[in-house]
């Protein structure tokens, strides 16, 4: 199968027939996709463009012979979930991909793949408009193309002294899995299901970052794990926060560790994983204390949960309290790709 039989069959095709491309007409700011030498689009009267992208690396994003239609799903999944946290309307994305020839040949794994892909871009009323295709190591680059009414972005910059910090989900789920798959703890099979689930094909909160517009002062995704993330925020907006240590949420419920299956997980594993375990791809929000009951609206009419964690306060750096009032400082450390010996 040559280059532009394997586009046509296995993205272009399917993108004009999954729903998104049915919508196309009713998308109307996407006029031009796959097939001329650029998509167009035209957002609509009074609204910015978000455009955000994404490279995803074999061996480095995600495991070596992932599950393709996961892969497909998440590819997209971390690019959504940029726009969310500006809270931007998904209108379309183009997709690069470097495949090597095994992969080109394999047309389960590419049906898989776009299946993936293309059904969560259906979801999201999400076009796919181009893209690029090469052979080489299996690489997945997205760009993303979102709208969102001029001034009405959320920014990393937003968070004020005084303002609730709010995260949306559980966190560190996508952690607890590589912990059990590396022996540092043991969980219940069914606890270890449900964590995979939000690794392989985490939920973009596109509904919840709309919702938020005019509500949030301050948003981030959560990609690299809690403390590094909110870091960025704290940064950008010049400010200090605390976290309460018993109200970070997690998939574990404390009860839980008691089970005769559970090996190692404690207290402290728990807040480890939920401030510094990636890919969470859960919005991390300010608001002023005078909107909790706004963000909680905002929260059911997106059908998503969200749990206050600390606040904002003037100052700099980030620190940990529990019940008990005593506070530690927490490091605000994120994941860095050149950071640790042998980064490529
Ligand atoms: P060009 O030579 O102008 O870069 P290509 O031959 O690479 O064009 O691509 C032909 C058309 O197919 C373009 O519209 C391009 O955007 C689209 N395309 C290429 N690869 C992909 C892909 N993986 N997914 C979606 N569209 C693609
Ligand atoms: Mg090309």
């Amino acid at each position: 199968m040559g280059e532009f039989d394997l586009i046509d069959r296995f993205f272009k095709r399917k993108a004009s027939a999954a729903p998104a491309g049915r919508a196309q007409g009713a998308i109307e700011e996407v006029v031009l996709g796959i097939g001329d030498d650029c998509a167009l689009l035209q957002p609509a009267g009074g609204q910015q463009m978000a455009i955000s992208t994404d490279l995803m690396v074999e061996g480095r994003h995600f495991l070596p012979g992932a599950e393709p239609h996961a892969l497909g799903h998440k590819a997209l999944a971390v690019n959504l979930s940029d726009l969310a946290a500006m809270g931007a309307e998904p209108l379309a994305f183009t997709l690069a991909l470097s495949l090597p020839l095994e992969r080109a040949a394999d047309s389960t794994w590419l049906d898989a793949f776009s299946d993936g892909m293309l059904a969560l871009a259906g979801m999201h009323r999400c076009a796919l408009v181009g893209g690029d295709t090469t052979g080489g190591p299996l690489t997945v680059c997205i760009t993303v193309f979102g709208q969102v009414p001029a001034g009405q972005a959320l920014r990393r910059s937003g968070a004020r002294p005084g303002d609730d910090l709010w995260v949306s989900g559980t966190l560190g789920d996508a952690r607890i899995v590589l912990g059990a798959l590396r022996g540092e703890w043991s969980l219940p099979a069914r606890v270890l299901a449900a964590a995979r689930e939000r690794l392989d094909r985490p939920t973009p909160r596109v509904a919840l970052g709309l919702a938020l517009r005019g509500i949030a002062s301050g948003c981030i995704d959560l990609s690299d794990g809690l403390s590094g993330d909110l870091g960025h925020v704290l940064a950008a907006s010049g400010v200090a926060a605390w976290l309460d240590a018993d109200a970070l949420p997690s998939l574990i419920d404390p009860g839980l560790t008691a089970g005769p299956d559970v090996r190692a997980w404690t207290r402290e594993t728990r807040i480890a994983t939920v401030l510094t375990g990636g890919d969470d791809y859960e919005l991390l929000f300010t608001a002023p204390p005078g909107r909790r009951a706004d963000v909680e609206t905002a929260a059911r009419r997106a059908q998503t949960r969200v749990t206050r964690i600390g606040a904002i306060e003037p100052g700099a750096g980030l620190w940990l309290q529990s019940a008990s009032g005593v506070r530690e400082p927490v490091r605000a450390t994120s994941f860095d790709h050149f950071a640790s010996q042998g980064a490529a």
